[in-house]
């Protein structure tokens, strides 16, 4: 029986429910007089339902499907601006004892490289992407009890905040490990995690067994209820996804919702980002062999609604996703994208030889940092270095409230501004520094409050003077 308050896996996350909603989406496709009502409700900015998303995504009216692209333009310009927040993955290690059939890390793979960094190699990997201009890492490492342990992880999160490399810090180390247990979870908030992100990689129970046939992670239930047991051990803000690709994207595209209903039913707060991954080739992996791959414009669809239907979650998505990709989704809704990223264990420091291949999986946006902040700035955005929230203390429901207020927008515009400053002043190349320091004075005029304006411009100067890590 579906119940979103439920905490149990096949509860909140339903399949009869999602059978259900796609055939009501089926049977509404056409039904352009419940489709206006839909969009006039998402127009309130008070997101929609899956059943609702559903009937939006299903439906393939052109001048519907434009009006939709429309409505989450005007979100995502209301809610965050033209701010795009910059993070890069950092690889820990590849060991692994699961099976997933879609990664190369899984245990089978015997011609790939594994490796996990020592304390000194995550202290030259970190300065490295420090040395780019990096402020907010995500951290990734397979499951392996032996060689990953809780500890290994812990002491890594330690060693990074440790490192003050020039003018560098890593401010915010988000983490997407394996689902585990509330102690672990707990252990994880103490010593500062950002954002605990878990990718369900796909909704559908009966797919999900076949393509994790062994291995802790083969546990649907257990997978599924992860977040439930990471907000129980005090982590407040969770990051979900599905790699998209691996079920029917119609079915993802629900139960990715349903899981966002169910947190905000069962603990009072939704989650805090929403991942977009698409399978790309790999070591050993072959994305031709997945039959439900989605094109580009049905990708574009799902970010757009993605954007209409959780307006308060951040959307983030990687270099798995070309420039041209990348260019479109940002304007439909997308808040965070990583940059200059290398997916195999200790490749910002070197980069691998062929026969000794790390990585996850392949990046397709090889620019570096300097690339990516000039290119975003060419197209009018503001690169956002800011970890200001959660050092704050402004995470969970109180982030919430202060998204749904609109408060968040006195603090997200000028910690742009004042990270982006310090990113310009510290490494930026002559041209980015042009473009960075005409935007920043444009865009200074944005900040609501007076007050706040005129605090940020003194701390603009104070930057300029080699003061740094000012935030609202
Ligand atoms: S997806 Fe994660 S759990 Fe599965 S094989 Fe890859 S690293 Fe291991
Ligand atoms: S102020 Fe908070 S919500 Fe805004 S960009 Fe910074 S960390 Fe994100």
């Amino acid at each position: 029986m579906y119940n979103p308050s439920s905490l149990k896996a096949e509860e909140f996350i339903n399949h009869e429910e999602i059978i259900d909603t796609l055939a009501y989406a089926d049977a509404n496709k056409d039904n352009l007089e419940l489709i206006d009502q839909i969009l006039e409700k998402a127009k309130e900015r008070k997101g929609l339902n899956h059943r609702e998303a559903s009937v939006l995504l299903a439906c393939d009216n052109k001048e519907k499907i434009e009006e939709m692209y429309q409505l989450a333009q005007q979100i995502k310009q209301d809610f965050y601006g033209n701010r795009i927040v910059m993070f890069a993955p950092l690889y820990l290690s590849n060991y692994c004892i699961n099976g997933c059939v879609y990664c190369p890390y899984h245990i089978s793979n015997k011609h790939i490289a594994r490796k996990k960094l020592t304390q000194e190699e995550i202290k030259r990997e970190v300065i490295a992407l420090q040395d780019m201009g990096h402020k907010r890492l995500a951290l990734e490492a397979g499951e392996d009890p032996k060689n990953n342990p809780i500890e290994y992880i812990l002491e890594c999160i330690k060693t990074i905040y440790s490192i003050k490399h020039k003018n560098g810090a890593i401010r915010r180390v988000n983490v997407n490990i394996a689902a585990t247990t509330v102690e672990e979870y707990r252990m994880l908030k103490e010593v500062g995690i950002g954002t605990y992100i878990l990718f369900q990689e796909t909704y559908h129970k009966e797919s999900y067994e076949k393509l994790h046939p062994y291995g802790p992670k083969s546990n649907y239930a257990y997978h599924t209820e992860a977040m439930d047991r990471a907000m129980e051990g005090g982590i407040d803000d969770v990051g979900l996804g599905v790699l998209f690709g691996l079920e029917m994207y119609r079915y993802e595209f629900a139960g990715l919702l349903m899981h966002a209903e169910h947190l905000e039913a069962a603990h009072g707060v939704g989650p805090h980002t929403i991942s977009v991954p698409r399978i790309k080739r790999a070591d050993d992996i072959d994305p031709t062999a997945f039959d439900n791959g989605i094109d580009d414009e049905t990708f574009a669809k799902i970010c757009a609604l993605i954007r209409i239907c959780v307006p308060y979650t951040g959307m983030i998505i990687s270099t798995r996703e070309s420039q041209a990709v990348r260019e479109k989704v940002l304007k439909l809704g997308v808040s965070q994208i990583s940059g200059a990223s290398r997916t195999s264990v200790g490749g910002y420091c070197e980069e691998e030889p062929e026969e000794e291949n790390s990585e996850q999986f392949d990046v397709s946006d090889k620019r570096t940092l300097d690339e990516v902040v000039k290119w975003l700035m060419e197209m009018g955005c503001i690169p956002s270095f800011c970890t200001a929230c959660y050092r704050e203390g402004r995470t969970g429901d109180r982030f919430m409230s202060l998204c749904k207020s609109g408060q968040i927008q006195n603090c997200c515009q000028p910690n742009a501004l004042m990270t982006l400053k310090e990113y310009l002043m510290d490494y930026a190349s002559e041209d980015t520094k042009k473009i960075g320091e005409a935007l920043i004075q444009a865009e200074l005029e944005n900040i609501p409050k007076e007050k706040v304006k005129e605090i940020c411009k003194e701390n603009l100067e104070k930057i300029e003077q080699g003061i740094r890590d000012f935030r609202f």
